[in-house]
C-alpha cells in the first residue's frame, strides 16, 4: 500500500486499499482481505495520515475451542515529516522521511498495528456458555444432563472458609 507523495497538493486526500493479509506479510491465520481507509492531510513539511484498518482472524474461542473469524479493527495516526527534529505527541507514531523518498509504503505500520489490536481473550461470542467441564458438550448448541458438582449454597459456603 502506497501513497504517491510527489505532485500532491496541499489539504485533504482520502485512499482505500483493499489486499489479502498475506500481502502485508501477516500470518496464514489472516487468510482474508484487509480494507485500509486513509486520510491524509499534507501541510509544507508533514504529511499527516489517519489509519482505519479491518479485517478478519481465524481464531479459536477460550471457552467453546470452536474456530471462529473474530473481527478486529483499528485505527492510528502517524505523521510523516521531512523535518528530522518534528515532534507531536497527539499521533502514535512519528516518521522521517528522507529528501529523495517520493512515496509512503504503509505496509509495516498496519500489520503491527492489527496484530496490537489483537484481544487477550478469544471468544466467539461475548455470552458464548463454553464446554460442560465434566463431558466437554458444547453449551451454545445443547445443554447436558451432568449435575454440578456443588450447588450454589456449598460454593458460597466454601468461599467463606476459604477468605
Ligand atoms: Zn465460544
Ligand atoms: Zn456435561
Amino acid at each position: 500500500m502506497k501513497i504517491k507523495l510527489s505532485g500532491l497538493g496541499d489539504g485533504e486526500h482520502s485512499y482505500s486499499f483493499n489486499n489479502l493479509c498475506s500481502e502485508i506479510g501477516l500470518d496464514t491465520e489472516y487468510d482474508r482481505e484487509i480494507k485500509v481507509d486513509v486520510i491524509l492531510r499534507k501541510s509544507i513539511r508533514q504529511y499527516y495520515l489517519n489509519i482505519n484498518c479491518s479485517t478478519e482472524k481465524k481464531s479459536v474461542c477460550d471457552r467453546c475451542l470452536s474456530e471462529f473469524y473474530m473481527k478486529l479493527n483499528c485505527s492510528f495516526k502517524v505523521v510523516y515529516t521531512y523535518d528530522q527534529s518534528f515532534s507531536d505527541s497527539n499521533y502514535d507514531d512519528v516518521k522521517f522521511l528522507m529528501f529523495h523518498d517520493t512515496e509512503i509504503e504503509i505496509d509495516d505500520d498496519v500489520r503491527q498495528m492489527v496484530m496490537l489490536s489483537v484481544p487477550m481473550k478469544s471468544l466467539c461470542n461475548n455470552e458464548c456458555k463454553g464446554l460442560c467441564v465434566l463431558c466437554g458438550q458444547n453449551l451454545n448448541y445443547s445443554s447436558c444432563s451432568c449435575e454440578p458438582e456443588f450447588s450454589d449454597s456449598q460454593f458460597i459456603e466454601l468461599k467463606k472458609l476459604k477468605f
